[in-house]
């Protein structure tokens, strides 16, 4: 019931409904909600989602939306299957070589990776490089991990996947060999000599594999990471040279000791959706043709009292597809094509929203005319258009209108879709991908607040594509 009366009172908050330009009032006000606590990071599966996914359909009720008739459909949701983890406890703490104890902050010092198993232990520590078991290249060769926490490289060898060290890194495989192994926990890290390392980042993209509930799993900040290496002549730093310039595993057994403890609970298969509604066209004929306007609603949670608010990813794109379709549904002229709005679930465990919108598409594909996707639309001070490589036509009509208006589009592109745009794109629908340039300073950390948006960029990034609906 308490969850009915919040969802009412954001919507009943001052919402004009005659004003056609975009509102970063009305923008905002759904931005506070979505990142609000008791949305708890709107994980895909979780209760905190399906308050976010009711806040949408109450909205689309209310502007008088149509729903969609498709047998994956039912009223504006379209349902799927995700799995979900709950994380009510976490804690890490670092014992050195002197017996000194430090307990680690979450959220800053540490976070459990999304998927991560439960378990508790004081166990000692062995570094493994980046994990791999491979005959030509093993890290685990002459270690003894049976029993300890064992710290890997968050990537694989630079020189097995050349171009971003990523190839088909998987945390799940990762986890699974360390398991099989004879290791209790997983400590992954940023490897410290990338141009930019990695933060401990909420995530919930765990790669292909099995769920392993039994094995506490962490991301660990790069320094404390050092001070679980104290004593053995390798900071990190070092054995990230060495490996990358011998190109040959080097692993070793640590001095200090972890502590930790972790309670999840994993369900492998939570129930999900995507929201899909529209505003029909204007020409009788062009009507049956459809735009699609979306963005991904969930996020990556939270892990005991940490919540990650997503504000920018993607509370602002989530947002814009209300406001838009505040603006659309209430012009006098609709535009002669029909607006499709779609928010998308599951995004941040591997774009399975969209994918299983592309898979069982409600409408036939040759009667989708484009798409737009916005993911992270309002941080830094300028918008990219992504995907123009793949389409020159939609993105030279972009530019142009933004000439006539702000003037905040860039003039970098991509091709190949990203994100949630491809699947759509893999399947031969024209679209591009709306997001704000230098857009990823707070990814999926507890920083990323409605207080760093950049109202002006967010306003201009909507009122781009505003433009650019109701011009066709
Ligand atoms: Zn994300």
């Amino acid at each position: 019931m308490r969850k009915v009366q919040l969802v009412l009172l954001f919507l009943g908050i001052g919402f004009s409904v005659k004003a056609q330009v975009v509102s970063i009032d009305s923008l905002m006000k759904h931005v506070d909600f979505f990142t609000s606590d008791v949305l708890k990071g709107r994980m895909a599966g979780t209760q905190g989602y399906e308050m976010a996914a009711d806040y949408c359909v109450a909205y689309f009720e209310q502007l008088g939306l149509k729903k969609i008739n498709h047998s994956s459909i039912l009223n504006y949701n379209q349902s799927f299957m995700v799995e979900s983890n709950e994380i009510s406890e976490c804690s890490v703490s670092v014992i050195n070589p002197d017996g000194v104890k430090y307990s680690l902050k979450l959220g800053k010092d540490f976070v459990c990776r999304g998927f991560t198993g439960h378990g508790s232990g004081l166990v000692d520590l062995a570094f493994c490089g980046f994990g791999q078991n491979k005959e030509d290249y093993n890290d685990y060769r002459g270690v003894d991990i049976a029993g300890k926490a064992v710290i890997l490289f968050k990537s694989n060898p630079p020189f097995l996947a050349p171009d971003t060290g990523w190839g088909d890194f998987s945390i799940r495989r990762q986890v699974a060999v360390a398991k099989e192994k004879g290791a209790v926990a997983v400590i992954f890290v940023s490897r410290p000599n990338l141009t930019k390392p990695q933060k401990p980042i909420g995530s919930t993209s765990h790669g292909e594999g099995v769920h392993q509930d039994d094995m506490p799993q962490f991301q660990i900040d790069i320094p404390w990471v050092d001070s679980l290496l104290l004593g053995t002549r390798y900071p990190l730093e070092r054995l990230d040279r060495l490996t990358e310039n011998l190109k040959m595993p080097f692993s070793l057994s640590a001095k200090s000791k972890i502590e930790y403890k972790v309670s999840a609970h994993y369900n492998p298969a939570a129930e999900t959706r995507n929201l899909l509604a529209y505003v029909e066209g204007s020409d009788p004929v062009l009507k049956n043709e459809f735009v699609v306007v979306s963005a991904h609603l969930d996020h990556v949670g939270m892990q005991q009292n940490l919540i990650f608010p997503g504000a920018n990813d993607n509370a602002s794109g989530s947002s814009a597809v209300l406001e838009l379709a505040r603006l659309i549904s209430n012009r006098e002229i609709k535009p002669a094509r029909s607006i499709l709005f779609v928010l998308f679930s599951a995004e941040e465990k591997g774009i399975e929203g969209s994918t299983f919108m592309a898979q069982n598409l409600p409408l036939p594909k040759e009667k989708i005319a484009a798409i737009y996707n916005m993911d992270c639309i309002a941080f830094g001070d300028s918008i990219q258009i992504g995907n123009g490589l793949s389409n020159p036509n939609l993105w030279d009509k972009m530019k142009e209108i933004d000439e006539k208006n702000a003037s905040l589009m860039t003039n970098q592109t991509w091709a190949g879709g990203g994100s949630d745009l491809t699947p759509f794109h893999q399947i031969g629908i024209p679209g591009l991908y709306v997001v704000t340039k230098y857009s990823y300073t707070h990814l999926h950390l507890p920083t990323d607040t409605p207080q760093t948006l950049n109202a002006r960029t967010y306003k201009e990034a909507v009122n781009l594509l505003y433009q650019t609906l109701i011009t066709d």
